[in-house]
């Protein structure tokens, strides 16, 4: 018997948080391309987690804006805000499998971010008990971290930067993955969509590359299989400052209503991204 391949499966991941700009659309534009070159599925999914920064307007402007450029998708879109249950049957899997611990260490005590915008090590002196996870039932009221194998190198090939090394307690500590305002986490959601959806590649920003080795841990304690991975150079001007930052003029909606063609902000898109230090 032929055992038909699994569908390919890639996807497009907006936060809601503000209008898409040039930086977005060259990321999409890769990861739309990726997937229409193989013929594998794209599905949108809107990373409306948290109710405090993301807005219904900005998801329904990403969902305009991506059309506008011609970025079609298969699936969705799926809303992270209506999919809880997921999460939480995870957190429970989690907690059971001796993942996590709760933590009550309050912001003040973390070191704050580092210069280059990676979240700091937490430090491991602050590290909670995983045994005391078993009194809770829900994770609400404290902030749920996932206890890292230390100094455990989690090696991945990128499609785009080959060969990632990421060590743990020296890249990257124990990570939220559940927050104390009852938030689920990002590093839990995206793991937890992406197997559930049948993702095959994620294509990002490589901003996400110690994301990657914090999820492949994920992945491993949930027992899912991780995706391919493919991460894309920032975004930035010619100056080498990154368009995350400076936004203003470049959205998508500002560029259209300057007169711009989708053609014309997709190219702009691609020459930002080949400008990157990373590229
Ligand atoms: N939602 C994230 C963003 O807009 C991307 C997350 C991901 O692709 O895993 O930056």
């Amino acid at each position: 018997m032929v055992v038909p391949a699994k569908m390919e499966c890639g996807r497009l991941a907006p936060t809601p948080t503000g209008f898409l700009h040039i930086g977005h659309a060259a990321t999409f534009s890769v990861a739309h391309r990726r997937a229409r070159e193989r013929g594998s599925r794209l599905v949108l999914r809107i990373e409306d987690l948290d109710p405090q920064r993301c807005k219904n307007e900005f998801a329904q402007a990403a969902i305009e804006d991506l059309q506008w450029l011609g970025l079609d998708w298969d699936g969705g879109p799926v809303f992270q805000s209506a999919r809880r249950e997921l999460y939480l049957a995870a957190w429970k899997k989690l907690r059971d499998g001796g993942w996590l611990y709760p933590s009550t260490v309050s912001r003040r005590e973390i070191p704050s971010l580092a210069p280059h915008g990676e979240e700091p090590v937490f430090p491991i002196e602050l590290r909670g008990e995983t045994r005391e996870a078993a009194g809770f039932e829900n994770p609400e009221g404290v902030n749920w971290r996932f206890r890292v194998p230390d100094g455990e190198t989690v090696s991945f090939t990128d499609g785009n930067f080959g060969a990632v090394r990421k060590t743990a307690l020296v890249d990257f500590g124990d990570f939220v993955v559940w927050n104390r305002d009852g938030v689920p986490a990002y590093e839990l959601a995206v793991v937890v969509d992406d197997a559930a959806m049948g993702v095959t590649e994620v294509v990002r920003g490589a901003d996400l590359l110690t994301s990657t080795a914090r999820q492949i841990l994920v992945h491993r304690a949930l027992g899912s299989a991780p995706p391919a991975w493919f991460h894309c150079p920032l975004a930035v001007d010619a100056q080498g400052r990154r368009l995350a930052k400076r936004t203003a003029g470049l959205s998508i909606r500002e560029l259209r209503a300057a007169g711009k063609s989708p053609r014309d902000v997709l190219e702009m898109a691609a020459s930002a991204a080949a400008h990157s230090s990373l590229a």
